[in-house]
């Protein structure tokens, strides 16, 4: 005997049941929408949760009494219905019932034909789907008794023969097929709990076969790829299921089609009754539904219907659309926006439809896709630009005298590196795609070629594709999506505002990178690195003449030089921004890296400054460090070479003099990078100080500016009390920050650092993700002290971390006033902003 559990382990789904996602699943609660809706769905009965769950213990609900909800000759389908319809399940049985009676009877009413077409189909689907049988074992049957003899041959049992026996073993292998290692794991990606449960719903069948119009389809009144209002899906007379949609052959289109019949022609009531419940569906539950639906001897049936799946572009759009129509409120669109899909917006991306033939795996350093043709040297990328030819800089790594190789690049690949690498920092700088770190492939200098991950051989000049979205390479020429910056992504970024309660600045080095900033909504500039000012052909050559000039005298002459290129890139972005803050890092790199590698980059060199090959090779020998990115960086440049600094400082100055000539005001904010010790600020601070008295004299023109630090170091995490008294801003630059925190080089971290991640010794690359526990209390305890040395001091993070969304949601708890991010993260950041506050409200800690 079988055991029976409780009768509320199973309830007819009525207006007024006690159904919920919670208990029943999403289906059997969205159903129950519909029926409240009036629309005409069939009978249905909505296991719990529960009670799938006793199945797997051999316990059964009442089969008897669920069937007895379906009259004297019950047929019914079966579906699941999981808490998130995206957590998957097993498929629909259709059919269940079916026997020698039952099909006697269906003969009468529907024909011989059609019933045969039904049983022949139960048999098929139960031994495929319920007990897992070969389809194959049916290739040599005929008819309803050689289909049955097929399956009781492989099996050795009788087909079961009544609708309690077949639901039974129905129940149980859906049961058993939740309960099955991937499908665990495939619903658990898609951020299903462990525990999650399965309900099922069993609806009387809407036949789809017979006499009359019969047939089934799906229809949606939304375009999946734009979100724009367009009736799409497709009907088949005489089918059942997702037959229509399966069908290659046989199925209509809905509306009127100069190609073929359609619906609307063939059942024009049916086709404005689904309008009509559309319609009902897009305002009652407030999203835009796919319904499927069957038409039995003429009678329209509504089976069910589920959000339609959609990119990015389209959740944007519908999300918009539903707010302008004052369906649900704009706080609810900005939350249905998932701020992790919005890069898949602003880039070109792969058509998830087309052909994938990686070659090579890395590191996704900044999204987007492209395709070019390989170039392994940044002066072949710009011979090729100036060609106007698209083409991908495949290099080991990549260092400042690439700069102008990847400006004319449509995207980047490297051997090494990590997300904060040059490559990965440049690329996202430039909304370029980028990965690193692709440590599996190989480049064969000598020979000009590269070796795929799986050993294929590609040449310069060869076609690939880079999908800096998902960290990999690709052969070829893939078929590209365009980004979609269209009035909804407008206008549900100025939504974004209203709610955020973080600012998002842009890191933004250039003009062209400040206008992309402004573009993209970014509340100012929170880091403009100068130091990638420096990369012009022109401007290389005098930092390099700066680098190697001997004697104070003929160094201020070349900085001299210097001078009003900078001013003028001050000028620009100051005007660029509008009145926005503009927060400009003075110079922090060693100069070593101003220098070029290689024979040939040293010999131009020579030529161009006039000196000889061997005293380039020496002096850039001198200035050769055992660890550069510990050695005379940042403030320790500024204080052995002063003049770099007091260079930069007058710039800056006369650019907002220069500003104010045309009515406008700005507040530069100027900011030391790698400072560790309060002292280094207070020389820092007198010279530009002096610096500002020198150009007040000269210009006689009142301004004012702002003096900060980054804190980069832990020490000066741990000291920030007493900087923050020279100070009236400290922003954290994480990169460095957990660089050494963790004592990892950040351009050599791509190496292990997915090894790290799959063992668990790092939930997340930490250069990526904000290292909450060890980088974290750094930057708590900076914050604290900073507060202690000035309260009103104004704090932020312009690491990398600054565009993501966990670390965002890290520095709001902590009361920072704002995150800087590469200008194509800030409609990312400030969505993710507006959702931590949101969210805030409505759960308030
Ligand atoms: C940082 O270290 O976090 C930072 C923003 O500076 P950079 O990446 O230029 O070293
Ligand atoms: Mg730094």
């Amino acid at each position: 005997m079988q055991k029976h559990i409780d009768i509320a382990a199973f309830s007819e789904i009525t207006p007024t049941a006690s159904i919920s996602a919670e208990m029943h699943g999403g289906r059997a609660k969205c159903l129950q929408r519909l029926i409240r809706l009036d629309l005409p769905v069939p009978k249905t009965i909505a296991l719990s949760f529960p009670a799938i769950r006793a199945i797997s213990t051999g316990q059964l609900p009442d089969l008897k009494e669920i069937l007895a909800h379906f009259g004297d000759h019950p047929l019914v389908s079966v579906r699941p219905s999981s808490q998130d319809p995206d957590w998957g399940g097993p498929g629909a049985i259709l059919n269940i019932g079916m026997n020698a009676d039952v099909h006697a009877h269906l003969a009468d009413r529907i024909g011989q034909d059609a019933a045969d077409r039904l049983y022949l189909r139960f048999i098929q689907s139960y031994a495929v789907h319920v007990e897992r049988l070969d389809p194959d074992i049916f290739e040599d049957a005929v008819g309803i008794q050689g289909y049955l003899a097929a399956f009781e041959n492989e099996l050795e049992v009788e087909f079961p023969k009544t609708a309690e026996a077949q639901l039974a073993e129905v129940l149980r292998s859906m049961s058993r097929a939740w309960d099955g290692t991937s499908a665990r794991l495939l619903r658990q990606a898609k951020g299903a709990p462990a525990d999650a449960g399965l309900g099922l719903v069993v609806q009387e069948m809407a036949l789809g076969i017979g006499t009359g119009e019969c047939g089934s389809g799906v229809i949606q009144f939304i375009s999946k790829t734009t979100g724009l209002p367009q009736i799409t899906g497709r009907y088949m007379s005489q089918s059942q299921g997702r037959d229509a949609v399966a069908a290659s052959v046989g199925a209509i289109y809905l509306t009127r089609d100069p190609r073929g019949p359609s619906l609307e022609e063939l059942c024009p009531d049916i086709f404005a009754d689904l309008q009509t419940h559309g319609d009902i569906c897009r305002t009652r539950l407030r999203e835009e539904m796919q319904i499927e639906f069957t038409i039995d001897a003429g009678t329209l049936n509504i089976l069910d219907a589920v959000r339609v799946q959609r990119n990015s572009r389209a959740d944007v759009r519908i999300a918009v659309d539903l707010a302008r129509d004052e369906i649900i409120r704009p706080d609810e669109a900005v939350l249905r926006i998932d701020p992790g899909s919005l890069p898949e917006l602003l880039h070109n991306q792969i058509d998830p439809d087309g052909a994938r033939d990686v070659f090579a795996t890395g590191i996704a350093a900044s999204p987007g896709a492209a395709t070019g043709k390989i170039v392994f040297t940044a002066r072949a990328a710009q011979m090729a630009a100036a060609r106007d030819e698209a083409v991908i800089l495949v290099r080991r790594e990549t260092s400042p005298e690439d700069i102008r190789g990847m400006h004319a690049s449509v995207g980047v690949l490297t051997e090494r590196g990590g997300t904060t690498s040059h490559a990965a920092v440049i690329a996202r700088g430039l909304g370029l795609p980028c990965v690193v770190g692709a440590s599996g492939m190989k480049l064969n200098r000598r020979d000009r070629t590269m070796t795929g991950d799986d050993g294929r051989v590609f040449r310069e000049g060869d076609m690939i594709t880079l999908d800096g979205t998902e960290g990999v390479a690709l052969a070829g020429e893939a078929t590209l999506l365009e980004p979609a910056l269209d009035d909804a992504f407008h206008t549900l970024m100025g939504w974004t505002d209203e709610f955020g309660d973080i600012a998002v600045r842009a890191n933004a080095d250039t003009p062209a990178e400040a206008r992309v900033a402004r573009a993209f909504g970014a509340d100012g500039i929170g880091l403009c690195r100068t130091e990638h000012m420096f990369f012009d052909e022109d401007r290389l050559t005098v930092m390099r003449e700066m680098i190697f000039v001997e004697g104070a005298e003929n160094r201020a002459a070349v900085i001299e030089r210097l001078l009003p290129m900078q001013r003028a890139d001050f000028l620009a972005m100051f005007e660029i921004m509008d009145n926005q803050p503009v927060c400009i890092r003075l110079f922090d790199p060693p100069l070593h890296e101003f220098l070029p590698t290689g024979k040939e980059g040293t010999g131009e060199l020579a030529d161009a400054l006039g000196l000889s090959v061997s005293v380039v090779n020496e002096r850039a020998e001198a200035l050769s460090e055992v660890n550069p990115m510990l050695g005379m960086r940042g403030v320790r440049l500024g204080i052995a070479v002063p003049e770099i600094y007091d260079m930069q400082a007058r710039a800056i100055l006369e650019a907002t003099v220069e500003l104010q000539k045309s009515g406008k005001t700005i507040v530069p904010e100027i900011m030391v990078p790698l400072v560790s010790a309060k002292r280094e600020m207070e020389i820092v601070k007198a010279q530009i100080e002096s610096v500002a008295a020198q150009v007040h004299s000269e210009t006689g023109a009142d301004f004012d500016f702002k003096l900060g630090v980054m804190v980069e170091t832990p020490r000066a995490a741990l000291r920030a009390e007493e900087i923050a008294e020279t100070s009236t801003f400290m922003s954290f630059g994480t990169n460095d920050l957990t660089q050494m925190a963790y004592g990892l080089s950040r351009d050599d971290a791509g190496r292990f650092m997915s090894a790290y991640v799959d063992r668990g010794v790092f939930p997340e690359d930490p250069f990526h993700r904000l290292d909450r526990d060890g980088v974290g209390e750094l930057l708590t305890i900076g914050a604290e002290r900073g507060r202690k040395g000035r309260k009103d001091i104004v704090l932020s993070v312009c690491g990398e971390h600054g565009g993501d969304i966990d670390s965002i949601a890290f520095c709001r708890d902590a009361g920072f006033d704002y995150v800087s991010c590469s200008p194509f993260r800030v409609p990312v950041a400030r969505l993710a902003a507006a959702h931590l506050a949101l969210k805030a409200w409505e759960f308030p800690t």
